[in-house]
């Protein structure tokens, strides 16, 4: 119709030329395996992209193919991020802490034609390899060319690239068409695959740069010490190429003094990360103090991060914390915390609890919670139900299967599998995983709620609550706890007192396991499956 606007397609290739004539200067910083700093600009990147986007032109990369990566964080996985989407192909990041069986099927079902592998991980890839038939060629980076493998057809990144042109046009690319998948991390039987369209991904890295979400701009220094392999970075790498904010990518670097020294010598304006990894940092800043005065946001997300940490770095280190929720299925940010307005007013201490709350949806996201009949629940502080959400860069099925009720609604929300309850300001807080709440005596028991007070105790460093079978209430609550290495003795009785006023007394757990470590996932989180394996012999309960 006349009059109306331009037909613009929403396609990766914009943001890459917008980072290039806007923010030619600004910096992509890597740790090299070694510990050497590689840095280079946006311009610099730009060109390289260009070269891989004939190096896949070489490999017979068509349109619509998969190309996997499995790598580190670094400039490397950068320029695949890019090239692969436009040269209208599609970039499957593959999780490098899959075990060998789940790597292998994988690979296999998104039918990869080529996998770039980063060599500190070549030994991982290499034992998924036997199992592996649909990949046609294997590039190694960070590695000397002719090094030995056990896989076929190997060539070598920066051979490729040297003998690649550096002019090359884009085409190809619709914004419907997919250019990014990512498995889901498979804490429920196999992963199951998640298609990127180039438009869910421009209008997530809009959403995500927002004023009232992370707020990005050319002065910040991001540092993703999120994995590239999962969830595409939280959507990082494009919204500060969008932005023109300076990169920082820690490659394997992810040990809290690496980070420390990095955030420090970067000049780091936001960490982003799981909780795992703030808590080891807010150790290592404890005992050995760095500059952490440039950091503007610590952001976290993918698990939830516990109240008394976000306290901890705001008052002793004056860190601001923000924190998200978010899934694979929702490209991942669906909702972030920022203090609004109306808590000017409140005191410090509601301050905290509010800032342990996964926050407020996006512009572009909406949420529902639900009961078990499908029956909206309102937004009150107390209806407690199952989060849905929809919106443009939410999943509407999964990779190679049929849309099924049980995760997709036929008015057209996502099911989450998480229970949420919301306020009357829209502000959504998880209660827990569905399938790690705990039902005892036909009451839900918050497994969150309880690890969260386990963790105000001072001598708590770690904190899981899983549900155990019992004859009479069928299922009670356990806390695996894993004390501070100097904490000395502390008894079952004096961290059950510790819960007694916060909680009615049928939630405190009936029994405290006292370990050295807790199980995480491939992605950091407390690995429940594994800890209800061990305490009740059914990881699935
Ligand atoms: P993944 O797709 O592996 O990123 O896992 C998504 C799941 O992580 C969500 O469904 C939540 O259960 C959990 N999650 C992500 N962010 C948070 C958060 N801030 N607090 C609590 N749980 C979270």
């Amino acid at each position: 119709m006349e009059g109306l606007m331009m037909d613009y397609q929403l396609t990766i290739d914009r943001i890459l030329e917008h980072a290039y004539r806007m923010h030619p200067h600004k910096q992509v910083t890597t740790k090299l395996p070694g510990g050497t700093m590689h840095r280079y600009s946006y311009a610099d990147l730009y060109h390289r992209v260009k070269r891989l986007a004939n190096v896949l032109g070489a490999l017979g990369i068509e349109s619509g193919d998969r190309v996997g990566t499995f790598a580190w964080n670094s400039f490397q996985h950068l320029e695949l991020y890019f090239a692969v989407p436009c040269t209208a192909a599609v970039c499957h990041t593959l999780n490098i802490r899959l075990s060998p069986e789940l790597l292998a099927y994988v690979v296999n079902h998104a039918e990869d034609k080529a996998v770039f592998i980063d060599a500190a991980v070549l030994p991982v890839f290499e034992q998924a390899a036997d199992q592996i038939g649909c990949v046609e060629h294997y590039v190694l980076f960070n590695v000397d060319s002719g090094v030995q493998t056990k896989l076929p057809n190997v060539s070598f990144y920066e051979d490729l690239m040297a003998q690649a042109f550096e002019d090359y046009e884009w085409s190809g690319m619709d914004e419907k068409a997919a250019m990014g998948l990512c498995y889901t991390s498979g804490t429920t039987g196999n992963p199951k695959g998640v298609l990127y369209s180039h438009r869910s991904v421009y209008l997530h890295t809009m959403g995500i740069s927002h004023a009232n979400a992370f707020a990005l701009s050319e002065q910040d220094v991001v540092m993703p010490a999120v994995p590239m392999y999962h969830a595409m970075a939280w959507g990082l790498p494009y919204a500060c190429a969008f932005a023109g904010a300076d990169m920082v990518l820690p490659g394997q670097y992810l040990k809290p003094s690496d980070l420390a020294q990095m955030i420090a010598d970067q000049k780091v304006t936001v960490p982003a990360g799981v909780p795992t990894l703030w808590s080891g940092l807010y150790e290592e800043l404890k005992t050995k103090p760095r500059d952490t005065s440039h950091i503007r946001t610590l952001a976290v997300g993918g698990a939830a991060m516990p109240r008394p940490l976000i306290q901890a770095y705001e008052t002793e280190l004056h860190v601001n914390v923000m924190q998200g929720w978010g899934m694979t299925e929702t490209s991942p940010v669906g909702t972030l915390l920022n203090l609004q307005s109306h808590h000017s007013a409140i005191l410090e201490h509601a301050q905290w609890d509010i800032k342990a709350k996964q926050g407020y949806p996006l512009a572009g996201v909406e949420m529902r919670i639900v009961d078990e009949t499908g029956e909206l629940l309102p937004w009150d502080g107390v209806a407690m139900g199952e989060l849905q959400v929809r919106g443009p860069w939410v999943a509407n099925s999964y990779y190679k299967v049929k849309p099924s009720p049980e995760h997709f609604t036929t008015d057209g929300w996502f099911r989450t599998g998480d229970v949420a309850v919301i306020s009357t300001d829209g502000c959504m807080q998880i209660v827990d995983r569905a399938k790690d709440l705990v039902k005892s005596g036909g009451e839900w028991i918050s497994s969150l709620e309880i690890e969260n007070a386990l963790l105000d105790h001072p001598k708590v460093r770690e904190a899981a609550v899983i549900a155990i079978p019992d004859e009479r209430w069928i299922e009670r609550p356990l806390a695996v706890v894993v004390l501070d290495s100097d904490a000395g003795a502390v008894t079952e009785e004096e961290l059950v007192l510790h819960l007694d006023s916060k909680f009615p007394k049928f939630w405190l757990p009936d029994k405290i396991s006292f370990v050295d470590e807790i199980p995480k996932t491939s992605v950091g989180k407390l690995d429940k499956k594994s800890l209800r394996h061990r305490y009740t012999g059914d990881p699935w309960r």
